[in-house]
């Protein structure tokens, strides 16, 4: 489970139907992320590239840019990642410290066989920097 009662498959199913709406011209490697917070809500984002490569956003900071849109004081419980073109697709390093700001809490991506693998966050960046450092 994603989350009670969202299987991880029905996450991974979402990231790979958002991944088909990816704005990937310069890599062509489309991806698609869909976390679910901790209030319940799926939000999903794909990446979005640019001429000026380094204005690119990724599908997993796409998502949570939208859920904090939605509605400020979320957190994630899991997101799910799809690439396209590559399974497993983990997240890049600048997604990894955005996702460890909003307390995300597992990541599921798809195995080589297509299978839901789930990560605790921990794992996926341990002695990581977060908001409570700055004594907030
Ligand atoms: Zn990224």
């Amino acid at each position: 489970m994603a989350s009670p009662g969202i299987p991880a498959a029905t996450l991974i199913d979402r990231a790979r139907d958002v991944a088909r709406h990816s704005y990937s011209p310069s890599s062509h490697f489309p991806v698609g992320a869909a976390l679910i917070s901790d209030t319940g809500e799926i939000i999903t984002g794909c990446n979005v590239e640019n001429a000026a490569y380094g204005e690119a956003i990724c599908a997993e900071r796409n998502a949570v840019t939208t859920m904090i849109a939605q509605a400020a004081g979320q957190t994630i419980a899991a997101i799910a990642i799809v690439g396209l073109k590559a399974a497993p697709c983990w997240p890049c390093g600048a997604c990894r410290q955005v996702l460890r700001e909003f307390n995300c809490q597992k990541v599921i991506v798809e195995g080589e066989g297509g299978e839901p693998a789930t990560l605790a966050f921990s794992d996926l960046l341990p002695h990581s920097f977060g908001p409570e450092a700055l004594g907030s």
